[in-house]
């Protein structure tokens, strides 16, 4: 039996777009998806860096376009990959903010924070929108919260999932579990259609997000939920749709005022917010409209777009999505009139031609819209943790058997991929088979670890590699290798020479796109620095509100003709000047100013104005007082 987590444990969709974050009530016997602290049920995966603090989620997001080179997303999008990769390249070209290579050709962030060049990986990035869901958990359930189950797309390859868990560990968290988008959001479609019934039924879940699109098809059956084929692409989503109508846009904007704004990323900035929210607002209507002002040098920008040419700018990706679902299809053995309901996920799901196509593809089907798109994601990641964690019976009895969405092998003579675990396998899996050495006293064998669907092992993904050295001996010498992936979809690989008994296992380096445990723990300690900084920063501001809240009550009281008539003048000079001075420190740059000057700043106005106040109490008369004082 699977061992059970003690304390709390949540489930958390890290988005590329947003994150959501949700918890098992047992009480309620539902999951229950937890606001953040602007009411909001969805969170931007957004970090900002400024002259003064860190920023991550809503407050990163609504300064991103005044501050487009320090603001941070699509981390999703960078992580597990290597800095040469073709998808990043292209992503390069549209955000604000740099990317650079390091020595292992892994991608690195650098921004500008409080005038100093700081660099991050992707994972800590993801730390730190982890931080923040945790952050809003702990909140709501007014205790700390540790465990968690972390979503991420069915595609994702055993890097990407790798660093995913690197980055819940760099926020504090055990990860004790990461599970697919759509797996996660057909058991949140079971539990809340309550469709874990007798009867077998195949479910469709077409997952299409900000940054990724996954499909899975499931088979579910008395509580057991067993995913049957799982297909995607972990670089299709709403905001390829957005990049196409800021390009649209970009080159309208040319065409009317001959500027070309492609270069100011403040504009794009801009822009992109307004097409994003264009896109939303073509899913309900024909039209939507575009209203920026002083887009670049004091131009207005004003145009529209029709649902129909937002349509034929991505009738490509859309079509692309459709060629997804049919694989998957294909892939698990399955006719489309087999599919007993096609679940959206994924805010993009909720574009009007992605669902005609769909329905059309499935001969007119109904598709289910009954469950909230940006929110099932969550919601299944959490009932996969209470399914974890202890004591929580309700869920107990929910069994889910995922599947490897890529094949797995290792090269074998000629660069000949031999697959040891094919893709769809159900996971947790172990698979051994026996290779010979191919030469007389060949004194090692190298075992590379592919991933991928090629039978050229090399133009697969090469995942990590190691030697076992042999003893002399002619060819045909037995090595045996074992794949073994987790229920987490993680891969160990070992390999043993059977008649020396010779053992070694993969260990997968930094340049397999991993971070070292060194480096873990580094990023987890600089986590903490930041938790202080942040905390430090908060004694700031409420120092200074404060100060300001103080000068506004002594503005209050100094504007009582009653009072201010029996203050002597000495007094009244420095009650202004007080407040004068008070206004300035808040005013001015103040950040570089210690918490410690406005807490002694409030205690001297404080004293000026109470000892003015206490002579009045105490019935001197204004001008008594001035000659006393004198
Ligand atoms: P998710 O990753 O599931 O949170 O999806 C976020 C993506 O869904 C973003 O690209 C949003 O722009 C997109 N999205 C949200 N609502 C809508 C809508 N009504 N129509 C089109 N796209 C949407």
């Amino acid at each position: 039996m699977a061992k059970k987590y003690a304390g709390p444990a949540i489930g958390i969709d890290l988005g590329t777009t947003y994150s959501c974050v949700a918890v098992w009530q047992e009480q309620n016997n539902r999951a229950e998806i937890i606001h953040n602290d602007q009411g909001n049920r969805t969170t931007p995966s957004f970090v900002a860096f400024t002259d003064s603090q860190r920023l991550i989620g809503d407050a990163a997001k609504n300064q991103a376009a005044s501050n487009p080179a320090n603001t941070i997303f699509d981390a999703k999008r960078l992580i597990g990959r290597k800095y040469s990769d073709s998808v990043i390249k292209t992503d390069l070209q549209l955000w604000p903010f740099k990317v650079i290579a390091d020595t292992n050709d892994n991608p690195v962030i650098v921004v500008n924070f409080k005038d100093e060049e700081k660099r991050f990986v992707a994972e800590e990035i993801s730390s730190m929108i982890l931080t923040k869901m945790r952050e809003i958990a702990q909140k709501f359930l007014e205790t700390p919260v540790k465990n968690a189950v972390i979503t991420v797309p069915a595609y994702f390859n055993d890097s990407q999932r790798k660093a995913t868990k690197d980055a819940g560990s760099i926020a504090g968290l055990n990860v004790i579990r990461i599970i697919n988008e759509p797996t996660a959001a057909a058991l949140a479609y079971g539990l809340q259609k309550r469709a874990n019934c007798d009867e077998s039924k195949n479910i469709f879940i077409f997952d299409l997000g900000g940054g990724t699109f996954d499909v899975s098809l499931l088979t579910i059956k008395n509580n057991v939920f067993d995913v049957k084929a799982t297909a995607g692409d972990t670089h299709l989503g709403g905001e390829d749709f957005d990049h196409r109508m800021v390009n649209h846009f970009v080159k309208e904007f040319k065409r009317k005022h001959n500027k070309d704004i492609s270069g100011n990323s403040r504009a794009l900035r801009r822009l992109r917010t307004a097409c994003e929210r264009a896109k939303r607002t073509l899913s309900f209507d024909m039209e939507a409209i575009i209203d920026i002002d002083a887009i670049s040098e004091g131009i207005d920008f004003c145009s529209s777009i029709t649902r129909a040419k937002f349509e034929s700018l991505n009738v490509d990706l859309f079509e692309k999505c459709m060629e997804t679902v049919k694989s998957c299809l294909t892939d698990a053995k399955m006719q489309k009139n087999a599919v007993d309901d096609v679940v959206l996920v994924g805010g993009s799901s909720r574009i009007p031609k992605v669902q005609t196509l769909l329905q059309e593809f499935f001969n007119g089907k109904d598709l289910c819209l009954s469950i909230n798109p940006d929110e099932a994601v969550a919601y299944g990641a959490a009932v996969q943790a209470a399914l974890l964690g202890e004591g929580i019976k309700s869920v107990s009895n929910l069994v889910l058997r995922d599947v490897t969405p890529l094949s797995l092998g290792i090269s074998t003579k000629g660069d000949i991929m031999s697959v040891l675990i094919p893709r769809n396998s159900t996971i947790p899996v172990k698979k051994e088979q026996q290779y010979q050495t191919v030469e007389d006293d060949q004194p090692a064998v190298s075992i590379d670890v592919y991933e991928g669907e090629r039978e050229v092992a090399s133009e697969n993904n090469l995942l990590g590699l190691f030697t076992l050295s042999l003893p002399l001996a002619p060819r045909g010498l037995p090595v045996n290798v074992c794949f073994a992936i987790d229920a987490d979809g993680i891969l160990n690989v070992s390999a043993e020479e059977v008649t020396s008994g010779n053992k070694k296992d993969i260990t997968i380096t930094k340049d397999n796109g991993r971070l070292s445990t060194e480096e873990i723990e580094r990023m987890i300690q600089e986590a903490g620095k930041f938790k202080d900084e942040d905390k430090k920063f908060v004694k700031k501001v409420k120092a200074m509100n404060a100060v300001e809240d103080y000068i506004y009550n002594m503005r209050k009281v100094m504007k009582d003709d009653g009072i201010t008539s029996m203050l002597n003048s000495i007094d009244k000079m420095k009650i202004n000047s007080a407040m004068i001075k008070g206004k300035k420190l808040i005013d001015s740059n103040n950040q570089q100013q210690e918490t410690c000057v406005f807490v002694d700043f409030l205690r001297e106005l404080e004293s000026i104005f109470e000892s003015a106040l206490n002579k009045i109490n105490k019935g001197y008369c204004a001008e008594e007082s001035y000659s006393d004082s004198d």
